[in-house]
């Protein structure tokens, strides 16, 4: 549908070595971007990974390690990266737990992982867009982040926190060529998504197949999880000159969750 509209771009993604983040890196890497992929780990399983990204789709595919619970690494990674048209900001963690149960270090790392990390890279990066003369921040929220649930207080706190410095992202660059959405996911079935399963089953003795209808997807109206090729989609969507006029906004990928 796109083609190669995006060749030369370069798209930094955080939290990619797996899930949403690798599903978005392959779109974009399909589409002629040269990406960066990223995690907190450096094993040659993580730098074999782009080789391959890279090798598939023609693109300049490179690792970078930066752990998104800090700040300075946060930046280090746009800096590393040496060029940076388009941001997404992806890396996420998740921990369920009653309020006055919720271990506060869990809680401390999903604000820094899943919101601080953001406004470090957005803080890297727009400068880097700004002479660029071009750029594009795509935040990966959440259904989590225009409704709630019990027990995911931090995660809820965190991606409502997102959407909101989207919109700031996007006042103070609408003047310019750069855009900044968040994407509002319903249940992707990734890893994040895998290790909830097994707990649940036995918390509420259930099959498999009653969690995933009955737990996970009860209030996606669809009853089928959002794919991370779809997520992807809608990122380069969102980097294409179709969407030029659209920024400061969300777009919900979650099978009518938030039409409920
Ligand atoms: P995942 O666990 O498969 O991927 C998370 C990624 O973040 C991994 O690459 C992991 O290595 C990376 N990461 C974790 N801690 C990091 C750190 N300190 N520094 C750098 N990278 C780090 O999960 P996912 O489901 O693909 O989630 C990706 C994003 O999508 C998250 O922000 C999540 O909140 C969001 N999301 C997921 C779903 C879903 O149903 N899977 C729904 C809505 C939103």
């Amino acid at each position: 549908m796109f083609d190669t509209f995006l060749k030369g771009k370069t798209a930094v993604v955080t939290g990619s070595n797996s899930g949403i983040g690798l599903g978005v890196a392959t779109e974009l890497a399909r589409a002629g971007c040269n990406v960066v992929l990223n995690s907190f780990t450096d094993r040659d399983e993580d730098h074999a990974l782009a080789a391959a990204l890279g090798k598939e789709h023609g693109v300049s595919a490179r690792y970078i390690r930066a752990d998104m619970s800090k700040g300075e690494d946060c930046r280090a990674l746009i800096e590393q990266a040496g060029a940076c048209d388009i941001l997404v900001n992806n890396a996420g963690i998740q921990h369920v737990a009653p309020i006055p149960d919720f271990p506060v270090d869990k809680w401390d790392a999903i604000i820094a992982i899943n919101l601080t990390s953001a406004f470090h890279t957005t803080a890297a990066a727009l400068p880097v867009m700004r002479k660029a003369g071009w750029g594009r921040v795509v935040n990966i929220a959440s259904a989590h982040g225009l409704t709630a649930s019990p027990f995911k207080s931090a995660y809820v706190a965190a991606k409502h926190g997102v959407v909101g410095l989207t919109k700031v992202t996007a006042l103070e660059t609408a003047e310019e060529p750069i855009t900044c959405n968040a994407i509002c996911p319903g249940y992707v079935l990734t890893p994040l998504v895998e290790a909830q399963i097994p707990d649940t089953m036995k918390e509420y003795k259930m099959t498999r197949e009653e969690v995933v209808r009955n737990v996970l997807l009860t209030r996606q109206p669809s009853k089928q999880f959002a794919t991370v090729e779809e997520i992807g989609g809608t990122t380069v969507f969102l980097c294409s000159n179709a969407a030029a006029q659209i920024t400061g906004t969300t777009i919900s990928v979650d099978g009518g969750w938030t039409a409920l």
